[in-house]
């Protein structure tokens, strides 16, 4: 079975095309005849910490009910390491200018429309981004099995910079070796960061492909990594499994723990610039996974915010719809953490 593939070549995974650069750090181009001291007086100043001056409006905390604490201590580690800048700008207007749409084929199912910020830290956009990919997989994979496989390095008292070119850099290494171009079609990755007295990265992978066994993998990342051999392969058979995985490792590059913990929440801010959480290899290389389409027709129904005061007075049908809205956003929170 030919399993020699183009894309199991030597592009490191950060080349790979993928698209989720949200960092404030991708600014615009320098211009070229510019003295030093011009350029500096054009760049954003960095601000202390202060809170955002209006209220988070009613929308914002609408839109953020279940991870309020999370959000806020993500932006003081983003102020901090950054300062004020249009991201902090963005993050803040997450869920502003919230319109409430009505499927026109189900006229019982109600979503939400608003500004979002998409910045990779903010765990309402990740869920949602986490959301879309996951059906887009569960349909790219329909009934064919695949695998989920999950490399680790050896835990250790590194920077997480090097721990993760470590990782990163091993990754590329297997693709290159005969076991994994024979057993391994293509498939995608998905970065995870955890701490446990110590940085432990991870690559969380998808793949598709022949039996690939777990021995042979053990010892080839050993031989690559020097001194890890732990990994992980399941075989999933249904597509309900790969959306439950997917949508808790796909786009939430930090773990849980490590958001109230702001001097390792700033190290990982300060480190994930450039690098890419999730992206397509082998035979996948190319396949745009975030690139979902919503073929619902959705009708407006009106602000969220005048809503919530029609829902405040006791307005039947504004009970009706915000109840809604919560209880489906309630589901969602309860099915995927
Ligand atoms: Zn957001």
């Amino acid at each position: 079975m030919p399993k020699n593939h183009p894309a199991d070549d030597l592009a490191s995974p950060q080349d790979l095309g993928w698209e989720e650069q949200e960092d404030a750090s991708a600014s615009s181009p320098t211009p070229s005849r510019v003295h030093p001291s011009e350029r500096d007086a054009q760049q954003e100043e960095v601000q202390p910490y202060v809170q955002p001056e209006m209220p988070m409006s009613r929308t914002v905390s609408f839109r953020h009910s279940s991870c309020r604490r999370e959000r806020d201590a993500v932006r003081d580690a983003l102020v901090w390491v950054e300062g004020n800048t249009k991201r902090v700008d963005r993050w803040d207007r997450c869920g502003q200018g919230a319109m409430i749409l009505q499927d026109a084929a189900n006229p019982d199912r109600y979503s939400l429309r608003s500004m979002i910020c998409r910045d990779r830290f903010c765990p309402t956009c990740s869920r949602e981004r986490s959301r879309t990919i996951a059906r887009h997989l569960a349909s790219k994979i329909g009934d064919q099995l695949h695998r989920f496989i999950t490399l680790t390095i050896r835990h250790s008292k590194e920077r997480l910079e090097d721990l993760l070119t470590k990782l990163l850099h091993s990754f590329k290494e297997l693709r290159r070796t005969r076991l994994w171009k024979k057993k391994v079609d293509g498939g995608c990755a998905f970065l995870e960061i955890k701490y446990s007295n110590g940085w432990h990265p991870h690559l969380h992978l998808i793949t598709v492909g022949d039996y690939l066994p777990h021995d042979e993998l053990a010892k080839e990342w050993l031989r690559i990594t020097k001194d890890s051999s732990v990994v992980d392969i399941r075989l999933i058979r249904d597509p309900a499994t790969t959306a439950r995985y997917v949508a808790k490792y796909a786009s939430k590059p930090l773990s849980r723990e490590l958001i109230f913990q702001p001097r390792l929440l700033r190290e990982a801010i300060r480190t994930l610039p450039g690098r890419k959480l999730l992206w397509t290899f082998g035979s996948w290389r190319g396949w745009r996974i975030h690139e979902e389409k919503d073929e619902t027709v959705w009708l407006t129904v009106g602000p969220l915010d005048v809503w919530l005061k029609l829902a405040d007075a006791g307005d039947a049908e504004a009970l009706k719809i915000i109840g809604k809205l919560r209880r489906e956003r309630k589901w969602q929170e309860e099915h995927e953490t």
